[in-house]
């Protein structure tokens, strides 16, 4: 196996481990440099990825590497001049973990290369760039229809065919991993096909948000809507995540109004309905009622089925049936998990040589299974917590006072309360028999704070991607 290709299966890991704005955000343009000695150096594009990479998805990618080679011991990441990372097969141009070519003896046998780019977005760094972000690995062709989607697959197609007319805005509401993204592509990538001369724009409502502080900043306010409000189809992902912010909602709220009279078409996710998106102003919520909205909800066990084996047909992979059955008899909350365990079962086999037996993908997935299994426990979060400030739980049940162990411990006490719903008083008595006010102080300061400060706020999300996709 070269370090591109080991490189492609650990970012196939960490890409379905981890939510895809931070995948972007961490992973985009780094690359295996070297790899002696069990030390395997990673080239990153700049010192923020470095820190992040060393100190908080260490561990991951450590995991991830050991699980397909038992040797590596350690990682390391340098910055890799801009001439020498371009050089690199960077992960832009990269194929996904498909690319890896199976040796014939292990029974199976890959029939050809699929073009998987890893990254249609831009950089964080980058101002107002003027792409469509669309990924054309999400397409309506691969796209397993089944009833919990048939809905919002049939709106999205019927809009892609028809701009502005069959349905505006369309809004598609479900839980994590079931698909939206896809479909929003989806509809993105069918418009190209057929009418290349329209403009789209795919955005994340976190995306926007953050182009549109940029552009505040930088006085570009009004290039900023007149590039919004020239587009044919917008798009935008997630936009719960819009919740709580006043000024982005008003912008949003007049692009929208001007695309919407111009019949112009508006794409919009959530992970849940408009109605439960909290402090969105009610102006923009009853203009997302008034077009169509309609859900994706869990696959159920045929459906699983039916998306691995279609996920393996475009792999050109061969698993048994009793394998397959497996898979979706224990992974049930998400496709993107499928999927996870899926590549996991693949990639591990073509490194080991052996076939994806029954047997053999019980072992791989042993340890994902047990991890979905359990639901959060208090120490959870605390080992989940301590690894990632790397201190240890005396030190946060002590009475110190340094900003080293107090902001950990008034994060790990706002994620004892969201995540577990603790009451006050026992989180208290979790640190030690601290009073109630001490915890809901801790807890409102983290709230307030996690909004206007953006790496408290990655922090947060690191942390509950570790808690419910441990690697
Ligand atoms: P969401 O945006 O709802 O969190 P995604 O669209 O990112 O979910 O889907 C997660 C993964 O599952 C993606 O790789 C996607 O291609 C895949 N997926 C989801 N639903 C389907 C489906 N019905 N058929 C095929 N693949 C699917
Ligand atoms: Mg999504």
């Amino acid at each position: 196996m070269t370090n591109e290709e080991l490189w492609k299966a650990v970012l196939g890991q960490m890409e379905l481990s981890i939510s895809r704005a931070n995948f972007i955000t961490w992973f985009k343009n780094t690359s295996i440099v070297s790899n002696q000695d069990g030390i395997i150096t990673i080239g990153v594009p700049n010192g923020f990825a470095k820190e992040w990479l060393e100190n908080k998805y260490n561990l991951y990618i450590l995991r991830a590497l050991k699980g397909i080679n038992g040797d590596i011991q350690t990682i390391r990441c340098v910055i890799a001049p801009e001439k020498f990372t371009s050089s690199l097969p960077t992960v832009d141009s990269l194929k996904n973990i498909d690319a890896i070519k199976s040796p014939e003896t292990t029974g199976f046998v890959r029939k050809k290369l699929i073009e998987k780019p890893f990254f249609t977005e831009s950089g964080p760094s980058t101002p107002l760039f003027h792409e469509t972000n669309l990924n054309n690995r999400y397409t309506f062709e691969n796209f397993i229809v089944a009833e919990n989607n048939d809905l919002a697959r049939a709106a999205c197609y019927a809009v892609s065919q028809n701009l502005g007319m069959a349905y505006n805005p369309l809004f598609i509401y479900g839980g994590v991993g079931l698909g939206k993204t896809h479909l929003l592509q989806s509809i993105g990538n069918e418009v190209v096909k057929n009418s290349p001369e329209k403009r789209i724009k795919y955005i994340n409502s976190e995306r926007f948000t953050t182009e549109l502080v940029d552009s505040i900043k930088n006085q570009k306010i009004d290039k900023f809507k007149e590039y919004y409000q020239q587009m044919d189809l917008l798009i935008i992902d997630d936009i719960q995540f819009l919740s709580g912010r006043e000024k982005t909602q008003n912008e949003f709220f007049h692009i929208f109004n001007s695309l919407y009279q111009l019949n112009k078409q508006i794409v919009i996710s959530s992970d849940r309905p408009p109605k439960a998106i909290p402090t969105l102003e009610e102006r923009l919520r009853s203009r997302f009622e008034g077009g169509m909205i309609t859900d994706i909800s869990r696959p159920n066990f045929e459906t699983r089925v039916a998306i691995l084996e279609s996920k393996i047909a475009e792999k050109s992979f061969i698993i048994d049936t009793p394998a397959i059955r497996f898979i979706a008899e224990n992974i049930t909350q998400n496709i993107r998990e499928l999927e996870g365990a899926l590549n996991r079962v693949i990639a591990f086999c073509e490194f080991h040589k052996i076939s994806p037996t029954l047997e053999n993908t019980g072992k791989i997935l042993s340890q994902l299974i047990e991890n979905n299994k359990k639901t959060l426990q208090v120490d959870d979060i605390f080992r989940v917590i301590t690894e990632f400030y790397n201190i240890t739980k005396e030190d946060i049940i002590k009475k110190g006072r340094k900003k080293e162990i107090s902001h950990p411990r008034q994060v790990m006490m706002y994620i004892l309360r969201t995540e577990l719903q603790t009451p006050f008083s026992t989180i208290g008595d979790i640190f030690g028999g601290r009073d109630h006010t001490t915890a809901l102080h801790a807890f409102e300061k983290i709230n307030k704070n996690k909004d206007s400060h953006p790496r408290l706020k990655e922090e947060l999300n690191v942390l509950k991607e570790r808690l419910y996709y441990p690697v």
